[in-house]
């Protein structure tokens, strides 16, 4: 067994034990009693260790292992979840840092440049509704006037919240000098790695996204008067909409995804033609230009079918984000590493998105992905076998190794 294979294992229930929930999986929602006492646990356990071990002011925990030069690479990831979450998205990235931090020293003691894991406050948005708390404030990019209006579900103000825990937002608006590369293991969290019967993902971008609401309008009418082709049906015409998404989707091809995710029709009644309907739409791709090319057609799309059906279109855009390019120079000393150690690699876009966006702009960033087993994750179910996450530490351990301690930038 490799030893990674035991501290990895003891490791997850180690760091699980505060946010097992009753009706299955984990529940550690941001500044949460489970929550708190998991990052707690991170600084004592790490501090008993004899590393550097602290919270910073917005309530991410830093555990540093100082080397010639303070100069600094990151190694990080979230240990917040979502509702009945699984054992692995996020705090295995964290677990992982721990591991890799401690078998750097124990191996090879001292580095050359410092190495510091972060345990991030909040990345999944899933108590109050903004995501990357912990990373957007390391860099610097949180106003406080975006949050104080944000409420949980029970009332409670996001500064409110903040501060019941003793953290705030982080005044300087800038990343510390010394932080000069970050690096974040993650799970996957689809299916692609399994089904390419591949071990690690490098990703190469983080996919942008844009989120629309369609609003079709047609007339509401009596369900056994009105003949077929007499009928302003806008559920019709959503429809064919809809559909013919999804083939535009298909026809660009990987990595072009679109769902739709929400759909409601009005008046909503058996007898009666529906009248109105709104439905969302979520577009990711790894290139803005094609993102832009696939709005243009799908509003030329949308628009053709509201003409024949005889329908009134308006598409309300909400939300984007740009693609993010992660960094190539880091991307081939781990496609080497991976050769190297005969692992089979895949370089891939992640279609969701991670801290390892927010440094990405700012310091050099990468971003690795372990298989998740049926691609299913934010469930209990989710998992990864233990030799695939060992694979994932190893990989991790090597990479900062040559950063850290070879001067391989
Ligand atoms: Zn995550």
């Amino acid at each position: 067994m490799s030893s990674y294979e035991n501290l990895i294992s003891r490791g997850l229930e180690w760091i699980s034990q505060f946010a097992e929930d009753p009706r299955g999986g984990l529940t550690r929602l941001a500044f949460t009693e489970p929550w708190m006492q998991t990052q707690k646990l991170i600084v004592e356990t790490m501090k008993e260790r004899d590393f550097e071990s602290f919270f910073d002011e917005v309530g991410n925990v830093h555990v540093r292992l100082e080397g010639e030069v303070e100069d600094t690479i990151i190694i990080a990831s979230h240990i917040d979840t979502v509702i009945q979450g699984g054992r692995l998205d996020g705090q295995f990235g964290v677990l992982a840092g721990l591991l890799v931090l401690e078998k750097l020293r124990e191996k090879y003691e001292k580095p050359k440049y410092s190495i510091e894991v972060i345990s991030m406050a909040e990345e999944e948005g899933s108590r109050f509704p903004f995501n990357f708390w912990g990373s957007k404030n390391i860099v610097g990019a949180v106003a406080r006037e975006e949050i104080e209006e944000l409420v949980d579900e029970e009332g409670i103000g996001f500064l409110n919240g903040l501060a019941r825990v003793g953290f705030d937002v982080k005044k300087e608006k800038e990343i510390k000098k010394y932080y000069k590369a970050y690096c974040e293991l993650h799970i996957e969290q689809g299916g692609v790695l399994e089904t390419c019967e591949k071990k690690i993902g490098i990703v190469h971008t983080i996919v942008g996204q844009r989120r629309y609401e369609v609003f079709v309008r047609g007339e509401a009418n009596h369900a056994g008067t009105t003949p077929m082709a007499l009928r302003r049906d806008a559920l019709d015409g959503a429809a064919r909409m809809i559909l013919g998404l999804k083939d535009m989707a298909r026809t660009y091809g990987d990595p072009m995804v679109a769902t739709v995710g929400q759909l409601d029709l009005s008046p909503g009644s058996s007898n009666v033609v529906p009248a109105k309907v709104r439905f969302s739409v979520d577009i990711r791709h790894s290139s803005e230009k094609v993102l832009e090319d696939f709005d243009e057609q799908m509003q030329f799309l949308f628009e053709k079918i509201s003409r024949e059906e005889n329908l009134e279109l308006s598409i309300v855009l909400n939300e984007g984000s740009l693609p993010v390019p992660l960094d190539a120079s880091f991307q081939q000393e781990l496609k080497k590493i991976c050769e190297d150690k005969h692992i089979p690699y895949l370089s891939m876009v992640s279609g969701a998105g991670h801290d390892a966006q927010n440094f990405a702009p700012v310091i050099p960033t990468a971003l690795l992905f372990v298989p998740s087993k049926g691609g299913i994750s934010h469930s209990p179910m989710e998992d990864t076998d233990i030799e695939d996450l060992v694979v994932g530490a190893e990989l991790l351990e090597n990479f900062i190794y040559r950063w850290a301690y070879k001067g391989i930038r």
